[in-house]
């Protein structure tokens, strides 16, 4: 069989767009992208969903964590248990560069000056790093987390990767009742009313009960961290950027 590397990324898009949550799990692990494919989590609230799909597939697919040095530590235990919980056997927590960080972070208050930078690199970057070697990798994105995700089809190409987003349809009450049904652990800080949880200087419980992320970079402009700016295309469409 031909590998993803030698097919048109137009005619895997093809290929690829009608197939459901599990189904399409499973053909781009062990079908399309087999050894190159890694998931990118946040270990955050809803992402035992995604984590716990992928598991039951098969639980050593590389798993990669933006340790940005800036998580709430509920997050870091939550992490840990649901490693456990999945038996995820590669859980890859990619850190930002010392480097970057000693010369433009150093004592570790440039979120309060420029999230954008801070974002690029304690996230962008060592994303960017973390990928070389795969041809794609899922996420847990979904349309109704908001305007710039409500276009979002189940896989894309930007340029470089294939991004699968196997629940991007899903809605909140699926994603809940898959919580209780499988009955997976919830993160800590959902008690609190944490609907979106990511670094903790930027997240708070939403402002707007029906915006989910409306609590990260409140206040700002900013409701992305960058990871997914890069332009894309869809079986749908040509190249075009995000929310455009
Ligand atoms: Fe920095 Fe905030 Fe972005 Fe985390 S979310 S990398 S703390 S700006």
């Amino acid at each position: 069989m031909a590998q993803p590397s030698d097919v048109a990324p137009e005619i895997l898009l093809k290929r690829y767009q009608d197939l459901p949550d599990r189904k399409l799990l499973r053909a781009v692990i062990k079908e399309a992208f087999p050894g190159r494919i890694a998931v990118v989590s946040s270990f955050g609230a809803e992402s035992a969903v995604v984590l716990g799909l992928v598991a039951q597939i098969d639980p050593s697919v590389p798993v990669i964590f933006l340790d940005t040095g800036k998580h709430f530590p509920e997050t870091l235990d939550y992490r840990d248990q649901l490693i456990e919980r999945f038996g995820l056997s590669d859980v890859r927590s990619v850190k930002p560069a010392l480097m970057d960080l000693a010369r433009e972070d150093p004592d570790g208050t440039l979120w309060e000056r420029n999230t954008v930078r801070c974002c690029e690199l304690r996230k962008v970057a060592p994303l960017s790093r973390a990928l070389k070697g795969v041809d794609a990798w899922v996420t847990g994105r979904k349309r109704f987390h908001g305007a710039l995700r409500s276009y979002l089809p189940r896989i894309e190409h930007d340029g470089t990767h294939f991004k699968i987003n196997p629940i991007v349809d899903w809605s909140a009450e699926q994603i809940d009742r898959t919580f209780d049904d499988l009955n997976l652990p919830r993160h800590p800080l959902t008690e609190d009313g944490f609907l979106s949880i990511g670094c903790a200087p930027c997240t708070q419980a939403p402002l707007d009960g029906d915006a989910v992320r409306s609590g990260r970079w409140a206040g700002s402009v900013k409701t992305e961290c960058g990871i997914h700016d890069r332009p894309v295309t869809t079986a749908a469409s040509g190249p075009r950027r995000p929310g455009a």
